[in-house]
């Protein structure tokens, strides 16, 4: 065992090279056109993506933005939230879904997850409307949408509008509906690691409304119309004509992207079910991921559960192996300092904090091969072996 790991092939997490690589000159030469052309904002690229986008989602528009994490603040502000509303947001989710609420001096109102898709809980929200409620945002984690019939169904009653952080799950759906399309406006982030990721920061927001595409572009764009006259003030967040050519490159491939993502994930069901580790199947330890049935899933990330306190030794042990993994995400938001103002104690969302402790996100980036996936599986089953070995079993105690 010692000496193996000097003899493998590490295994990465994620390796952007991969798609990259394959397409450089293509990326390359639509860059280059850019650079000769000099508009560096607003050029036709970020039409040409923003147009792509909205066919995608379908949305009668898309607007480019600089972020992510800027997609989400704008749809906040130009729905309006202000001081003294209150957004309902998951507590399991990266930073950003929250803290554009907190920017805007709006209350973070935490809601718990489903603990089988990971997603905003939707009873959770029901219990935590308000008549302050002015926004709900659910994520679709992972690449898979939160229950949008049911959360839309439930906002619609209470005239809540619904914005959906949709930053890993470009090109997801539910019951055949794309997100995105389903709230509002949809958020979308083109970070590297996303499903569609660009070379730097990017995002762009999915709208169907006229007014609401309309306020977006004003908002992004320091509120000015026209020029040197602010009618209210927005912030500057643009999305790059380099970004937005490269990434119309790239979009060509993000059904392809998606595709090879989910074989990689029905892959790891049957590596993980031959090798005994599924907890559904006898004697296995490992909890696989939930399919929700009305989700096409695009698989930002694959997330096992590892119960019984053992999550940390196989991610240290899968270390020494030179195999790649990530806790996504390793502290709930309703317990981050910054966000202690809000009131939340331990124990207060339980599944948000058991996720947390338990959960384990393995490679499964689209060029991962199928070695590389039995690598994994493997490290993890002789990982579990010797933990049985050493903890007596359920089935013993
Ligand atoms: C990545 C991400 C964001 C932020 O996107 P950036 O482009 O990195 O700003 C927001 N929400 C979720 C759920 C994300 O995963």
């Amino acid at each position: 065992m010692h000496s193996l790991k000097n003899d493998v092939i590490p295994v990465p997490l994620l390796d952007v090279s991969r798609s990259n690589e394959v397409l450089r000159d293509e990326v390359l030469a639509a860059l280059a056109e850019v650079y000769d052309s000099g508009r560096f904002l607003y050029g036709p690229q970020v039409n040409e993506l923003e147009q792509a986008v909205a066919q995608l989602c379908h949305t009668k528009h898309a607007v480019g933005c600089a972020s992510g994490s800027d997609a989400l603040l704008l749809a906040l502000m130009a729905i309006g939230i202000e001081a003294g509303d209150e957004v309902i947001v998951p507590s399991f989710t990266f930073f950003a879904t929250a803290s554009c609420v907190d920017r805007l001096g709006a209350k973070i109102v935490f809601a718990d997850i489903d603990p089988k898709t990971y997603n905003i809980c939707v009873k959770d929200i029901e219990r935590k409307i308000t008549s302050k409620t002015r926004a709900i945002i659910p994520v679709h984690l992972f690449g898979q949408s939160a229950a949008m019939d049911a959360i839309c169904k439930l906002a619609n009653n209470h005239d809540i509008p619904v914005i959906e952080d949709a930053a890993q799950a470009i090109g997801a759906a539910y019951h055949g509906r794309p997100v995105c399309s389903w709230g509002q406006i949809g958020c979308i982030s083109f970070y590297p690691t996303k499903n569609l990721g660009g070379f730097g920061d990017g995002g762009m927001l999915a709208v169907e409304n006229d007014v609401l595409a309309d306020r977006l572009r004003l908002l992004s764009a320091h509120g000015m119309r026209p020029r040197y006259h602010h009618s209210e003030v927005g912030i500057n967040s643009r999305l790059d004509t380099f970004q937005a050519a490269a990434l119309v490159v790239k979009m060509k491939h993000l059904n392809a992207y998606n595709a090879a993502r989910q074989e990689n994930a029905c892959r790891y069901y049957e590596l993980f079910e031959q090798a005994g580790l599924n907890a559904n199947s006898e004697g296995g330890s490992i909890g696989m991921p939930y399919r929700d049935p009305a989700a096409h899933h695009v698989w930002n990330q694959f997330s096992i559960r590892v119960p019984g306190g053992q999550r940390d030794a196989l991610r240290a042990y899968l270390s020494e192996q030179s195999i790649g993994s990530e806790i996504y995400y390793p502290i709930p938001l309703h317990q981050q300092v910054c966000f202690s103002h809000c009131g939340y104690a331990p124990g207060d969302l339980p599944e948000s904090e058991r996720a947390a402790k338990e959960i384990l996100n393995l490679p499964i980036f689209p060029e991962l091969t199928a070695t590389e996936q039995q690598r994994v599986v493997d490290g993890i089953a002789t990982f579990c072996r010797s933990a049985n070995k050493q903890v007596p079993s359920k089935a013993v105690a």
